[in-house]
């Protein structure tokens, strides 16, 4: 059994197919004075032949998935797009009579090493697709065919340490059953990619060419992140008959797609969902959601390499308003540091996450900030659209951000440029400080949204990105629930909603409990939502008030934890059953 991240939830059970990067040695060969004009006019042939192959991938791919999964070729055009990298590769060729694959190979390699050595996560998964570029231009260079991806009549498992985004162009429609990849996180882009296409898949498993070979019979459980190679009958039975399980409980789910998220003795929670691209909202409409309560806005940000000017930002915003309306649409100012470094941005600081991150650095470059803020207000002419602030930690930097706000409006106004003028700002609540003084900020705002992830991180003081603490990272920690409790009660007793948009609105474990504390919206994971609902429309509020006292009182998170997955076995033994590791009786926070 191998662990890694659940990155796209289902069951698929099929042989595995080893998708390998073929990468032939470029041999240095010293070539004539006479052949060095052919050899560069090859070379710009290459170059060019690979633009017009990566444009036509680019283009299927906005039109078959949408303009932001496309956006993951521009770091490949940008290399071809790279006149240094072009002269030098042709001035090396003329100066020391090498081949210019040779040189251009060489080059690129060194360059995709030196973003791979990056600190920036989103960057450094840019390397690959760099190689993938030299490789497009040397294939072509020597005349070969372009290989596919998956040459295969029957269903497969794809394992590979990692596809491009112009291979994954290649995915849908294909016998892909599920996908195991050795590198990436929950944001990578095939994560994303199998999300959008429905393909379970657990990416970040360490090793996994080594320990799969090709034809290996495979499970994939994108539910838990676990993949089963060569399993014996009897668990290949049991995970048959819960891939069986699955798909009629997901069906049966999807029946609930209309219906309110309502108790049975009645009150009703705004379920609304998550999404980074503006592609996922169809799906989370699809999924049942009632308006989309975080528009996370850097992966516009971080996917181009250069920051998107605001009518190309008015576009994508008006666009997911016009999608959800009637429903609301909150976005998010830019969230970038942290673990979301943009080019050149925060890079090189000792704490990044206590850093120049989120509010913080708009409030610096106010440029960007204001040019944001213009581009969310000119798309809220609909009276669909809030603003939300990443990391406010202060009531100063609240008053700061207000100030800026309302001059936004202003010069629109005087600009004569529509908006919604009644368009809501609020706070997301992601640090104790804010926590701690939400009531004094309540006064001075129109909502709240906690952001669970950061709140987490910040009261208990774990990396929520480190892998060696994963385990002291609890989202239902008393400390946290307590926190909430307290940010709840600040905005009720001034009137306005405060709703949950970290990742523990999607723990079924903690809904309860959620609802128990008065939240007036669960917003989370477009796929998420319809088991959410499905909790929320099998409890009673009295109940979840209950529980959350119960768990108010307890001191531990373990203690909690316990509590809580003990009450879901027993309220909810069939969805125990598909989501909760039955062998080692581990029972997670379920995603
Ligand atoms: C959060 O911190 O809970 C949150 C929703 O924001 P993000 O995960 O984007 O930091
Ligand atoms: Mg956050």
């Amino acid at each position: 059994m191998l662990r890694g991240i659940a990155a796209s939830p289902g069951f698929a059970i099929a042989p595995a197919y080893h998708f390998k990067v073929l990468e032939p040695p470029v041999e240095r060969c010293e070539i004539g004075a006479d052949e060095i004009g052919a050899e560069i006019d090859r070379f710009k042939t290459g170059v060019e032949q690979a633009k017009h192959e990566l444009r036509a991938i680019r283009d299927r791919l906005a039109r078959e998935m949408g303009e932001d999964y496309a956006r993951f070729l521009d770091a490949q055009l940008l290399v071809l797009e790279d006149e240094m990298a072009i002269k030098d590769t042709i001035e090396r060729v003329q100066r020391e009579r090498v081949n210019a694959a040779y040189v251009f190979d060489e080059i690129v390699r060194r360059t995709a090493a030196s973003i791979g050595a990056l600190d920036d996560g989103y960057l450094r998964e840019r390397a690959p697709d760099i190689k993938d570029v030299g490789r497009r231009v040397l294939r072509i260079m020597r005349g070969e065919p372009h290989g596919s991806i998956i040459p295969m009549d029957h269903e497969v498992i794809l394992t590979a340490h990692d596809v491009n985004p112009s291979d994954t162009a290649q995915l849908r429609g294909k016998k892909v059953a599920g996908i195991v990849t050795e590198v990436g996180g929950r944001t990578s882009h095939m994560a994303i990619m199998a999300r959008a296409l429905e393909i379970p898949a657990v990416v970040g498993v360490r090793e996994a060419g080594k320990k799969i070979a090709d034809g290996d019979m495979v499970i994939v459980d994108g539910n838990k992140g676990v993949v089963i190679v060569n399993p014996d009958d009897e668990e290949l039975e049991r995970y048959r008959s819960k891939r069986q399980q699955y798909v009629l409980f997901t069906h049966d789910l999807e029946q609930l797609r209309d219906s309110p998220a309502v108790t049975v003795d009645g009150h009703e929670v705004q379920l609304s969902a998550n999404i980074e691209l503006s592609e996922e909202v169809p799906s989370a409409i699809e999924h049942g959601c009632r308006g989309i309560g975080l528009f996370r806005t850097e992966f516009l940000f971080l996917t181009s390499l250069r920051l998107p000017d605001e009518e190309e930002q008015f576009h994508i915003y008006d666009e997911v308003a016009e999608l959800i309306a009637p429903e609301t649409v909150i976005i998010r100012t830019l969230d970038i540091g942290g673990d979301k470094v943009m080019h050149d941005v925060g890079t090189g600081e000792m704490n990044p996450y206590l850093g120049w991150r989120a509010i913080r650095f708009s409030l610096t470059c106010q440029d960007i900030f204001r040019s944001q803020l213009r581009a969310i207000l000119r798309a809220s002419t609909r009276k669909n659209v809030k603003v939300m602030y990443p990391f406010v930690a202060t009531i100063e930097e609240l008053r700061q951000i207000n100030v800026i706000f309302r001059e936004v409006q202003d010069d629109l106004k005087r600009d004569s440029i529509p908006f919604d003028e009644e368009c809501e700002s609020g706070l997301m609540i992601e640090t104790p400080s804010a926590a701690l003084t939400a009531d004094a900020m309540a006064r001075e705002t129109d909502f709240f949204s906690i952001g669970s992830n950061d709140l987490t991180q910040y009261t208990l003081a774990v990396d929520r990105g480190n892998e060696r603490v994963a385990h002291l990272f609890m989202h239902y920690h008393p400390a946290v629930l307590r926190l909430m409790e307290r940010v709840v009660h600040a905005a009720h007793s001034n009137g306005i909603s405060v709703g949950v948009c970290g990742e523990v609105a999607g723990d079924l474990l903690v809904v309860p409990v959620l609802l128990g504390l008065g939240l007036n919206e669960l917003s989370t994971n477009p796929i998420d939502l319809p088991r959410v609902k499905r909790v929320v429309r099998s409890l009673s509020l009295r109940e979840a008030k209950r529980m959350a006292r119960t768990v108010l009182g307890i001191s531990s998170g373990e203690g909690v934890r316990r509590f809580l997955a003990e009450r879901f076995q027993s309220a909810y033994p069939d969805l125990a059953e598909l989501l909760i590791d039955q062998e080692t009786r581990e029972v997670q926070p379920i995603r």
